[in-house]
């Protein structure tokens, strides 16, 4: 059995089959290409607030170290293994390349539920992975961003214990921290931000007006509630919105600022509304214009792909439409447009890059250089994007792909096989 198994690691494989397929890569390109440089894996003993020991198990896939550093999330979910890290981290590798970053895709964490243990045993569990991970990871190595169940907090403990093994503040070893420690102005919107830029680019190439349009968006974390922000100041009417514990729809519309006060408040959506409450699945496939997945991958499926009624879909998680739903988009693509992942939610990496080049150089830049910056590579990409859509009369998710996959593959081919 390979050591990269189950349904997310299958969905980036299959993928990366197609794209090989149109881009003519041979057989004995494809596994170089594919499987990861290097994985990781790391027992995190953690003593709990009771007093017990308990023993977490962390994951860092490498995927490939040949444009630079490797980059990448770091996810705390339960449910988290080894091939679903590989998944992400294959994912991140297309999408650096499609925004000619100089790095190579990375991703990380602890198969643990950050919400079920205390702020004490999070920084312990976060200082215990990072410490495992000190051999592995550097700022011309690897460096960690964060991704879903970790923020800019636990991105401070790791800049902290990596910098208090080394002797010296190391601030360039992750991205996502918080300002006041070396982070950027403008990362923790950069997501949301980019994924809302990415949809007004997508309302202009489609004809529709924000003003009245209408958007669901599911989950309520960094992307998704800065995202639904964002597309409430263009003049979008953000009508459902969800998080693991509930969804809500309503015509009428929601507030998001009152949406992420609840939030701030509770930790979750759960209790804003009694009466707007609706079955987290029948959410997806509710009417709207704008279409923003923000939680968890394959949550567009066989099953609902032919029911959405969105006009765009912004894929703003990783992995968010499984192939066989993509078949089936496909066949609508006149109907709906898709800001496939790895262009839509790459303002976190964009971003993150600025950081890491701020840090390298110890000279920060306001948050409206960032954003320009940010705006101004979004749009090179999107373009690109869709010229190669139209040129080759493909989805821009084969576009997007083939693009990062290329430039990786040119790459490998230039610098030849060692020894
Ligand atoms: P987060 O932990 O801040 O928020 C995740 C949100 O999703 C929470 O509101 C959670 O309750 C909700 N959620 C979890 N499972 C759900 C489910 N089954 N149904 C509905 N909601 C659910 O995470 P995030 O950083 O916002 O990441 C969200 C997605 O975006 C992930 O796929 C992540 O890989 C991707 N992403 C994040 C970044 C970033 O900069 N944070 C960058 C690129 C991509």
């Amino acid at each position: 059995m390979s050591l990269y198994s189950g349904p997310v690691f299958e969905m980036a494989q299959t993928q990366f089959h197609t794209i090989a397929d149109y881009i003519g890569i041979k057989a004995d390109e494809r596994d170089r290409l594919l499987l990861p440089k290097r994985a990781i894996a790391v027992s995190c003993p953690v003593r709990m607030d009771d007093g017990s020991v308990k023993v977490f198990q962390g994951y860092r896939v490498q995927h490939h170290l040949t444009l630079g550093p490797t980059k990448g999330g770091t996810r705390f979910s339960t449910s988290l293994d080894m091939g679903e890290v590989a998944a992400l981290a294959v994912w991140m590798s297309w999408k650096c390349a499609l925004a000619e970053l100089p790095y190579g895709g990375a991703k990380g964490g602890v198969a643990i539920d950050p919400n079920a243990i205390s702020k004490r045993e999070l920084e312990a569990v976060s200082r215990r992975y990072m410490q495992e991970m000190i051999p592995f990871v550097g700022p011309h190595t690897d460096v960690m961003a964060p991704d879903m169940g970790t923020n800019e907090q636990v991105m401070a403990w790791f800049m902290d214990t990596y910098s208090m093994y080394q002797g010296r503040t190391v601030t360039e070893i992750v991205t996502g921290k918080p300002v006041a420690s070396g982070g950027t102005a403008g990362r923790r919107e950069a997501t949301g931000r980019g994924v809302a830029f990415l949809v007004a680019r997508a309302m202009q190439t489609i004809g529709l007006a924000a003003s009245g349009a209408t958007a669901i968006v599911q989950g309520f974390g960094n992307v998704g509630a800065i995202a639904a922000h964002e597309l409430g100041q263009m003049g979008v009417r953000i009508v459902g919105v969800s998080d693991h514990t509930v969804a809500y729809y309503d015509p009428k519309g929601f507030d998001p600022e009152m949406l992420n006060a609840h939030v701030a408040q509770h930790g979750t959506l759960l209790g804003y509304s009694q009466q707007s409450i609706i079955d987290p699945a029948a959410l997806l496939i509710q009417r709207c214009d704008i279409l923003v997945p923000a939680a968890v991958e394959r949550v567009i499926t066989a099953a609902n792909a032919g029911q959405l009624k969105c006009r765009i879909l912004a894929e703003g998680a990783n992995g968010p439409t499984t192939p066989e739903a993509d078949g089936i988009l496909d066949q609508h693509r006149d109907r709906i447009f898709i800001i496939p992942d790895i262009l839509c939610n790459s303002g976190g990496v964009i971003v993150s890059y600025f950081e890491w080049v701020q840090d390298l150089q110890q000279f920060f830049w306001s948050e409206t250089e960032v954003t320009d910056k940010l705006k101004t590579l979004l749009n090179r990409t999107y373009s690109k994007v869709l010229a190669r859509a139209e040129r080759d009369n493909v989805s821009n998710r084969t576009a997007a792909m083939a693009i990062g996959v290329e430039k990786v593959r040119d790459a490998k081919r230039l610098r030849g096989l060692f020894p």
